[in-house]
């Protein structure tokens, strides 16, 4: 009898650890591979921004013909820069922020209305905190020109 439920018991646990690994791998690849492209592309918009702070102060200087090299670098980063943000989206869709207890500073399970702990009503549109320390302030101001 004891050999059965210990079975039991075991199958239990191999069946709840199958569950956690079939836990959708493949999003999670996808999810690091987004991250990584993210990343990437961050980094092509920071050298163009400085290649066109470059070409700008170059052409202040004096220098001429460059405005077709800096239009292109302008259209290109904001090309870029909504690939980024489709590509956040993306990674949002497929690994969606687990909600935080603003009070407790704890994750909750999705789909919970209230804390589990303080018991206070989670809003449920909370604002994703991270994105607004990150960026923002080292945003360069860039004139451009619009020729009509
Ligand atoms: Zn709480």
């Amino acid at each position: 009898m004891e050999f059965f439920n210990r079975l039991g018991e075991k199958a239990k646990v191999i069946g709840e650890r199958a569950k956690e690994a079939t836990r959708k791998p493949t999003e999670l690849v996808e999810v690091t591979r987004l991250k990584y492209e993210v990343s990437k592309l961050q980094k092509v918009t920071k050298n163009n921004i400085e290649a066109i702070g470059e070409l700008v102060y170059r052409q202040f200087k004096g220098e001429l013909n460059l405005e077709a090299e800096i239009e292109r670098l302008l259209q290109a980063t904001k090309n870029i820069e909504a690939e980024i943000v489709s590509l956040e989206q993306e990674i949002e869709r497929l690994q969606p922020k687990p909600l935080v207890c603003p009070r407790c500073d704890i994750e909750l399970p999705s789909g919970g209305i209230f804390c589990h702990r303080c018991g206070i009503k989670v809003a449920i549109d909370k604002e994703p905190e991270e994105q607004e320390k990150t960026e923002g302030a080292a945003e360069p101001v860039i004139e451009q020109e619009e020729i009509k």
